[in-house]
């Protein structure tokens, strides 16, 4: 397949491109797009086929479901039960990178949400995705527009990369403002909520807005091979390089004294801080933004593990960032891009 390549930026939006991209979906074929948070790949929510398509050109277990993504938050109701805590999520945080979890109505195929009774709801800002699912006129199903198991991309050309030849159209709206995927959270029961990934909205935005909010267990933590995760995604290898990650824990200066030395053994690609760049050799480094600049490394991470991936480096060594504010959305992508390998540097 021929795969059409659109540069569509917010200052100008080119409507007709994105009344083309609308038709596509509409078809029943699939569309790669920018979003705040990182691509996506869409095709027509309401659509089994579809779906069946994108588990397809992403190689992804159709047992994880998709992210149904609508133009404005009260469209929700169409496709789920909402609930007064759901209408108080919309009002803080919508449109923004947040997927709230509801039970689904009946017009949402089981291939959508990969055969549970819940669908995952988000209505992105970013100006290319909102106007694409506007004019398309039906809900947006989409994941990231990644490979199965590869790191979310970020800008048009990880898109390329991994899809190019699979898809008819990517819209390339430049980089991604935030970086990693949205937060996701279930609404319980009794109104409380279970933080099921964290993403741009923080734990602690989260708790302004609803009193009582659980991390799930997986967030931060290895599952047991038995283990049922709340969330399908989180039982799968995930934005992994092919060369082994390796975590750093330990004190600033002993952690960059570990590093000076690795460099001298072997060819070791480094996701280091700026402040580090003068104290190590310019070989392989890939700067993910200042050590206390948490969005910047947000914003950087999965380039720069796809840049170290394509390197020569036989081992890729990364910072265990904190797991407080954006830190928790990064601590909980780095665990799983390194496998859960930490090491202690003392
Ligand atoms: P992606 O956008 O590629 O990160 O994929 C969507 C993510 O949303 C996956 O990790 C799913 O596990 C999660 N997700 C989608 N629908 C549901 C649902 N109904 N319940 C729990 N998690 C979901
Ligand atoms: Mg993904």
């Amino acid at each position: 397949m021929n795969t059409e390549i659109i540069s569509i930026t917010d200052k100008n939006p080119q409507e007709s491109a994105l009344a083309r991209a609308a038709r596509i979906i509409q078809s029943g074929e699939l569309i790669a797009f920018p979003t705040e948070t990182v691509y996506g790949l869409g095709g027509n929510g309401l659509d089994a086929e579809a779906a069946h398509k994108i588990y397809a050109a992403k190689g992804r277990p159709s047992d994880n479901p998709l992210i149904l993504h609508i133009a404005f938050p009260t469209d929700a109701e169409k496709y789920a039960e909402v609930s007064p805590v759901y209408t108080l999520l919309a009002k803080a945080f919508m449109p923004g990178p947040l997927t709230v979890i509801l039970p689904k109505k009946a017009i949402v195929p089981r291939s959508v949400t990969g055969g549970l009774d819940t669908v995952a709801i988000r209505c992105p800002s970013h100006p290319v995705a909102h106007r694409l699912i506007e004019l398309a006129g039906v809900p947006i199903a989409a994941p990231s527009a990644n490979l199965s198991g590869k790191p979310s991309p970020t800008e048009a050309s990880h898109v390329i990369r991994d899809l190019s030849g699979r898809i008819p159209m990517i819209l390339d709206g430049g980089s991604c403002e935030i970086g990693l995927e949205s937060t996701i959270v279930k609404i319980e029961a009794d109104g409380s909520l279970t933080l099921l990934r964290p993403g741009g909205i923080t734990y602690d935005a989260l708790c302004m807005v609803v009193p009582k909010v659980k991390v799930a267990d997986a967030v931060t933590k290895q599952l047991a091979e038995n283990e049922r995760p709340l969330s399908p995604g989180m039982k799968y290898r995930h934005y992994a390089p092919t060369a082994p990650v390796v975590l750093l824990d330990g004190a600033p200066e002993k952690v960059l004294s570990f590093l000076q030395d690795e460099q001298k053994k072997r060819a070791c690609a480094i996701l280091c801080y700026m402040e580090e760049l003068d104290f190590l050799t310019p070989r392989l480094l890939f700067p993910v933004g200042g050590r206390n600049d948490l969005k910047a490394q947000a914003q950087s991470l999965f380039r720069c593990l796809r840049e170290a991936d394509l390197s020569e480096a036989e081992i890729i060594y990364a910072h265990l960032p904190v797991q407080t504010g954006m830190g928790l959305a990064l601590y909980n992508r780095m665990i799983r891009a390194a496998a859960h390998t930490v090491q202690q540097i003392s």
